[in-house]
């Protein structure tokens, strides 16, 4: 099963630069302007990850899911996050911040002028999700900000359901 999530993203009206909410309160990660109206009610980049990472792990044992249309900076962060989270559990290494600027120095932005903010904006995203991961665990996290998971087989999947506004559609 495939499941579809929206993570939210906008543009900066200074510098048109594209921008993945990671934080309700944030800078331009291009221009440095801080930006003064956030959409409170739009769920964070970390909470689409790893609720999905969760759900896609248990269901067939990869943070990557099965099938995947990148189709704005949003998807190609939850992209570049999935395959980071497989990568260090493959390669264990004692230095996951360090790991994070290796894998994030290799990855490749399809023009130069988003490469030049884009790469620290993704590090950024990424490292959002790796300190949850470090402390206190995503099933931690989770449960802390939306109340217990219920224990049944596909706790997830219900649980997914109470992650508010991003959960669009599933396809089986
Ligand atoms: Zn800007």
């Amino acid at each position: 099963m495939s499941l579809r999530v929206g993570p939210f993203w906008f543009t900066c009206k200074e510098c048109y630069a594209g921008i993945v909410l990671l934080d309700y309160e944030m800078k331009c990660p291009k221009c440095g302007r801080q930006i003064p109206v956030f959409p409170k009610e739009k769920t964070l980049f970390t909470d689409n990850a790893i609720s999905t990472m969760m759900f896609y792990k248990k269901d067939h044992g990869s943070y990557q899911p099965l099938g995947f249309f990148i189709e704005n900076i949003g998807y190609e962060l939850l992209s570049f996050t999935y395959a980071f989270f497989d990568l260090l559990e493959k390669e264990q290494p004692e230095d996951k911040k360090l790991f994070l600027d290796k894998y994030i120095n290799n990855i490749e932005i399809d023009n130069d002028e988003r490469d030049g903010y884009l790469k620290k904006h993704y590090r950024d995203g990424i490292a959002g999700v790796l300190t949850i991961y470090e402390n206190p665990g995503f099933k931690e996290y989770l449960e802390d900000k939306y109340g217990p998971m219920p224990k049944e087989d596909n706790f997830l999947l219900s649980f997914l359901k109470k992650v508010r506004r991003w959960f669009s559609n599933l396809i089986s």
